[in-house]
C-alpha cells in the first residue's frame, strides 16, 4: 500500500517529467491529478489501508474463531433482542457504541458488560462531517464518550471504530496519545442497506477463519439477520469470540 506521503511525492516526480518531456502536457496533468486524489480518497475512506492509522481488520489464524461487532447503538429496542440471541447462542460480541445514544441507556450498557460482551468507543455524536472536524474537537467527542463509559462500567474501553470507517489525519493526531486499539473490519454486512436475505446470502459466501463482521445493532432487521447468521456459523463450527480472544489484544485499561 502506497501511504500518500509517497504518493505525493511521486505525484510532483511525473508532474515534473511531464512537463519537461511529454506533449499533450494538459490531457496528462489531468489524468495524473485524478489518479493522485483518487488514491487519497481510497486511503481515507478504506479503513484498512493502513495509509494513516494502523487498524486491526482480520485475524491471522488457521482456527474456525470470528469476531462480530455491532455499531451505532445501543438502541434501547433492538440491542436488547440483539444480547438475548447472543446468549442464546453462547457468541461474544464487541458493541462500539455512540456516546450520546449511551445517555439514555446506561442500564443498556452495563448490561452488555455484564454478559460478557466488550464496549467499544465510537465518538460521541458520530457526527455526519466528523471527518472534517479539527483534530480537537475529535479528540473532544471522543475523550467524551470514553469517559462516560468509564462512569457506567468502570473500565477505560481500548478499542476504538471511527465513524463510517474514514481515517485521516486529524483522526490520527487527535488519538495519538488514547492508547487505542483501532478496529475495521474484514466483512462490511452492509445490513443498513440491503435486504436480510441478500445479506446474509453475501456474508456467507464470503466468510472465513478470523473474519471480523460488521453490524448495526440499531437496525430493526438485524434481528432476523443475526439469527440466520448465527446458525450457520454454528453448522460451520465457527466459534464466535470477542476481539480481545480473537486478536490477542487488549480490550481495556
Ligand atoms: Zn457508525
Amino acid at each position: 500500500m502506497i501511504k500518500p506521503g509517497t504518493s505525493l511525492v511521486l505525484f510532483i516526480i511525473v508532474l515534473i517529467l511531464v512537463y519537461l518531456f511529454l506533449p499533450w502536457k494538459g490531457i496528462f496533468f489531468i489524468i495524473i491529478t485524478l489518479l493522485f486524489l483518487t488514491h487519497l480518497v481510497y486511503c481515507s475512506a478504506n479503513i484498512c489501508s493502513q495509509a494513516y492509522i494502523n487498524t486491526f481488520c482480520k485475524a491471522n489464524t488457521k482456527e474456525k474463531k470470528i469476531a462480530i461487532t455491532f455499531d451505532d447503538g445501543p438502541d434501547s429496542k433492538i440491542t436488547p433482542e440483539v444480547l438475548a440471541l447472543l446468549d442464546s447462542y453462547n457468541a461474544k460480541a464487541t458493541f462500539f457504541c455512540v456516546g450520546q445514544n449511551i445517555a439514555d441507556n446506561e442500564e443498556l450498557l452495563k448490561s452488555i458488560d455484564e454478559k460478557g460482551h466488550l464496549i467499544g468507543n465510537h465518538t460521541w455524536s458520530h457526527a455526519r462531517w466528523f471527518d472534517l472536524f479539527s483534530s480537537k474537537k475529535m479528540k473532544t467527542d471522543i475523550e467524551k464518550t470514553n469517559d462516560h463509559i468509564f462512569e457506567i462500567i468502570k473500565k477505560k474501553t481500548k478499542l476504538f471504530r471511527p465513524p463510517y470507517g474514514v481515517t485521516n489525519p486529524a483522526l490520527k493526531k487527535a488519538i495519538k496519545n488514547l492508547n487505542f486499539n483501532t478496529i475495521g473490519w474484514s466483512i462490511r454486512s452492509f445490513d443498513t442497506i440491503n435486504s436480510p436475505e441478500k445479506t446474509f446470502k453475501r456474508i456467507k459466501k464470503i466468510l472465513s477463519s478470523g473474519d471480523i463482521i460488521l453490524f448495526h445493532d440499531n437496525q430493526q432487521h438485524i434481528v432476523e439477520i443475526l439469527e440466520s447468521f448465527l446458525e450457520y456459523a454454528r453448522n460451520k463450527n465457527y466459534e464466535i469470540v470477542a476481539l480481545d480472544e480473537l486478536l490477542n489484544i487488549e480490550a481495556y485499561e
